[in-house]
Parts: C-alpha cells; structure tokens; sequence
C-alpha cells in the first residue's frame, strides 16, 4: 500500500507541475513519516522515496541508523533548543526555525562541529494561535538576523497551514509565503536564499505546488493515518 500511494503522489506532482508550467523535478515530496515504524519507512525506500520528514528528535535519532544511509532526513517538527545538539550534522534540512534564540543555538553547534546546517524559518502565515512560527513581518526581521549567524545557511521558508476540508482556503497562505519569499529576496542579497518553500500536506498538496512549493510534506497519503495511543 505505502509504495502505490508514494507513486500515485509523485504521479500527481507531474499532473500539477504539467498543468502549471513547473518542471515535476521542482517539486520534492517529504514522506512524513512520524509514528510509522522502520518497515513502512521500507517500503517508500523501496518504492524510491530519500527524503522523510519526522518531527521529534528521540524517534528521528532512532530511525536515523536503521535506515539506509542515503536518506535525507527533515526535521520538520518544532524543535526545543536543548535538542538541537543530536540533530546537528545529521539532518539535511531543518523546516522548523521559529525564533532567533533557536536559530543562535543551531548556529553554536553547527560552528563547533565543524559543519554548515541548512535551515527554512517557519511562519505563521495564517495568523492561527495554534500554528509556530513567525508572522510575515517578524519573519522579515529574523532573517536580517539570522543570515549573520555563522554555520548556518538560510534556504528558505516553510509554514504549516490550518486543517481544512478545502483546500482552496489555503491558496491565500501558500500565496502569501511565496510573496514573502520573493520580498525577501529583493532585501537581502548575501548570505541567504529563498529557493526553497515547504508547504502543502495531506489534504493540499495541489494546491501548495501551484502555488510555488517545492517541497510537500505528506504523510497520511502515504502511509495511513496516525496512531499516537502508544506515544
Ligand atoms: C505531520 C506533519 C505533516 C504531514 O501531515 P499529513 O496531513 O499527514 O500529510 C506535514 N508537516 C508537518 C509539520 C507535520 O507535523
């Protein structure tokens, strides 16, 4: 079942990227695969999947050695300053950089192991008090920050929309983020860039890629609902 649904996924990139003019190498999909066991994790591998997304550090730190070692590995979850020294130089791309403090706390480790960690800010594009993130003002604000910190690199930016049963209703925030990219963009010329935008999930991916992602996270149309009872 994972491996059709991975497939039928990357099918539907194509589809949108045909129908709007973007090359379907543009768009990467995240299998998300949080609370899912190694096996599940498997058999996207299998079917072709290198990217997975989790969001907590103990069950990323454990998947990390059972897979194999060509994986890239997203930390896409909200991410606790203390933590962030197990993460350091084993994720790719870390989507979930909300504050200076946790941008400056990246930055200390990377720079004392010697390495340069990818990261996106996360913003609240919806405004909704559940989502992380800054607002599209603060955001301006941390990146003017953020790109002095040595050992880190600025990729881009990544927001969490509202649950919704239609996906048009969050057109406007896709919108709002990738014109946030391309403002940022024309104010800051070192140090940083704005290639890369994660957004859409589940229920709007479509919509998300229309609108300019180029990276999904997707995790329960692909490996089935989630069970947090044993959590
Ligand atoms: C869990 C999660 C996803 C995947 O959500 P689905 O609706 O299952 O596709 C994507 N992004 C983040 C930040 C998540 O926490």
């Amino acid at each position: 079942m994972v491996a059709e649904n991975y497939k039928r996924i990357l099918n539907d990139i194509s589809d949108v990227c045909k129908n709007t003019g973007r090359e379907p190498g543009s768009v990467r999909l995240i299998a998300v695969s949080k609370t899912k066991p190694v096996e599940d994790l498997m058999e996207a591998y299998n079917a072709g999947a290198r990217d997975f997304g989790e969001n907590y550090v103990q069950e990323l730190s454990e998947k990390i050695p059972q897979m194999p070692e060509d994986v890239r590995w997203h930390m896409i979850g909200h991410l606790q300053r203390n933590k962030v020294k197990y993460l350091i130089g084993k994720v790719f791309l870390i989507h979930s950089v909300d504050s200076l403090r946790l941008a400056e706390e990246i930055s200390k480790e990377s720079v004392k192991a010697g390495v340069t960690t990818n990261i996106l800010l996360e913003v609240n594009a919806s405004g909704e008090d559940s989502k992380w993130g800054g607002s599209l003002d603060e955001t301006i604000e941390l990146v003017g920050k953020a790109a002095k910190l040595p050992g880190i690199a600025i990729k881009g930016l990544m927001t969490v929309a509202p649950y919704t049963e239609n996906a048009e209703d969050n057109r406007k925030y896709f919108r709002a983020l990738k014109q946030l990219s391309v403002d940022i963009e024309g104010r800051f010329e070192d140090n940083i860039s704005m290639d890369a935008l994660s957004m859409g999930m589940t229920g709007d991916y479509r919509v998300a890629i229309e609108e300019g992602a180029t990276y999904i996270r997707v995790g329960t149309a692909i490996f089935g609902a989630r069970d947090y009872s044993n959590n």
